[in-house]
């Protein structure tokens, strides 16, 4: 080689090495909620709300939506997995892939298949999946159904890192996308069911370095650790298995944690912090800044996961920054999302295990129905072990000021049954007989909430068996989400008319997101029914195959 040709190649190379702007960096992270361009995080920003600023497909035209394409994953197992779009690729995972495409034009670009040990499926609680994954400094991560965060080259899908973050024959899993916050890759856990203790991971992107771990039940020696009789807590549940939310100005990454192990109360009297609740940690250390219990010494498997939206909003007329959940528990929270203190409280769907939440404690006020629960009876309780919306993530829509979100009306059958502990197995310690169906009662609708009364504008019932998608909030005035049958639909925000319907072939239990290029607008969805639903049973979805496949609709 010259010298010439040397220093041209050693010119190519600098310009290689150079920092690319905002390209998947802190910055571009942070303003990912106004950014229509990409999608770099699950929850569409680190606000979770789900809503783009797009509005070229709008409730004038949506009806004129068509699929531009369709991908098949060729997988037959659950299909809960958020896309990350960024530079011209589209990201989508599976329990057992992560695939790169053309978004405009559906085409592989690269697929990585993952290998998981061959007995690790009796030990996914909930569905075999994965929720999507994270991208960051050219990196995407992901987390793997045997326990494992992985790092590949975002070009070629090449492995970087793979470490391990528990044992899988505990019953601990990995089914949710990390996050990126303040450079730090933050994973959780799942696992509630089968005994074990949760927790949330920081590592290095870079090397895959473990830097810090929170274990969401409290140790003796810790703060709260006096809310567990003995060693209780060591299997006392509150997993993570679902992405945090980020608020950058203050520094605090908002996670919430699952169900108390055994779902029997009696088995661990307290209040077995930190299970149902939100808490804020800081992402370089892991260290608690604050927390709120949602449902303290949780009897119901009401697990807090789904952390929700950070929302900007008037509270009697003062602006206030807030952390808005719809619980599992029925009761619609609002938040300070600053220093955890409560803000409202209010049943969105049917609730009798409380008959309120107590304002100045931010506690629940228990009915008889929980009194009589925890003396051993067999009642009826509402909502059910679903709870009154499940794992999947609401939208926001800052001109309506409503939360979109699909929610349940079933109640269940609820009796105590004390259970021993054994490594890899169930352990619930209650008489499970799946969740309570009437005839002609509807058990779901996609409700548009308003967050301070818990009360719907207005509800869209889902006929025969309720949505558990999750929902898409757009500026064009509409609500996108996709019905157990596989009706992809985009609903008018205003009052929940239906404006646009497309049968994908198979259950819709994903998360629809929008984006675009060149000035064009799209709307993606993977499809594939299954998941907690298809767990419990249910004979009336017989007539809809699995499969999955990411679909793209445009207006042509
Ligand atoms: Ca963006
Ligand atoms: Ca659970």
């Amino acid at each position: 080689m010259t010298i010439t040709r040397w220093l041209a190649a050693s010119a190519a190379l600098a310009c290689l090495a150079a920092p690319p702007v905002l390209a998947q960096s802190d910055a571009a992270l942070k303003a990912d909620a106004t950014t229509p361009g990409d999608v770099l995080t699950y929850g569409m920003g680190y606000n979770n709300q789900r809503y783009s600023p797009l509005s070229q497909i709008n409730t004038k035209n949506v009806s004129k939506l068509q699929p531009a394409w369709t991908y098949s994953l060729n997988n037959p197992q659950s299909h809960e997995s958020q896309p990350i779009i960024y530079d011209g690729v589209m990201y989508v995972t599976t329990h057992n892939s992560t695939v790169a495409l053309d978004p405009i034009t559906g085409k592989q670009l690269w697929k990585q298949e993952i290998e998981l040990p061959q007995d690790v499926f009796k030990y996914a609680c909930c569905g075999i999946l994965n929720r999507g994954a994270a991208i960051y400094d050219g990196k995407l991560f992901r987390a793997t159904l045997d326990a494992h965060v992985m790092a590949m080259d975002a070009k070629t899908g090449k492995t970087l890192w793979k470490m391990k973050a528990a044992d899988y024959q505990d019953g601990q899993a990995m089914t949710s996308a990390p996050l990126i916050a303040n450079g730090v890759v933050i994973t959780g856990i799942a696992g509630g069911e089968y005994g074990t203790r949760g927790f949330i991971d920081g590592w290095d992107p870079a090397t895959g370095k473990h830097l810090w771990k929170f274990y969401t039940t409290a140790a003796p020696d810790q703060k709260g650790g006096d809310t567990w009789p003995g060693d209780t807590y060591k299997k006392g549940g509150a997993p993570t298995w679902i992405t945090g939310a980020y608020d950058p100005d203050l520094d605090l990454v908002y996670w919430g944690t699952g169900n108390a192990g055994p779902w029997d109360p009696t088995a661990r009297k307290g209040d077995n912090l930190y299970v149902c609740s939100v808490v804020a940690i800081r992402p370089k250390t892991g260290e608690i800044v604050w927390h709120y219990q949602f449902s303290p010494n949780d009897p119901y498997d009401y697990d807090s996961t789904e952390v929700g939206m950070l929302v900007d909003m008037k509270i009697d007329g003062k602006p206030r920054k807030v952390l808005a959940q719809a619980n599992r528990n029925g009761f619609f929270y609002v938040l300070d999302r600053a220093n955890g203190k409560l803000l409202a409280a209010n049943p969105y769907v049917k609730v009798n295990w409380a008959d309120k939440i107590d304002m100045a404690t931010g506690r629940p006020v228990e009915s008889d129905v929980t009194r009589r629960a925890r003396a051993g009876e067999d009642v009826e309780v509402w909502p059910s072990v679903l709870g009154g919306k499940n794992w999947t993530p609401m939208s926001w829509n800052p001109a309506t000021g409503l939360a979109y979100a699909n929610t349940l009306n079933m109640s269940w059958p609820y009796q105590i049954a004390k259970q021993d502990y054994k490594r890899g197995e169930w352990y619930v310690g209650v008489n499970l007989r799946g969740v309570n169906f009437t005839k002609g009662q509807t058990h779901g609708f996609l409700s548009a909430i308003d967050p301070m009364t818990g009360k719907s504008k207005w509800q869209m019932a889902w006929p025969g068996q309720p949505s558990m998608a999750g929902t898409l909030s757009t500026a064009g005035g509409l609500v996108f989400t996709g019905a157990a049958t596989g009706e992809f639909m985009a609903v008018d925000a205003n009052n929940g008319k239906k404006l646009y319907e497309f049968n994908v072939g198979t259950g819709i239990i994903g998360l629809p997101v929008t984006w675009e290029s060149k000035g064009k607008q799209y709307v993606s969805i993977v499809a594939g029914g299954g998941g907690v639903w298809a767990v419990l049973g249910d004979e009336r979805m017989a007539a809809t195959p699995a499969g999955g496949s990411v679909w793209t609709f445009e207006v042509k």
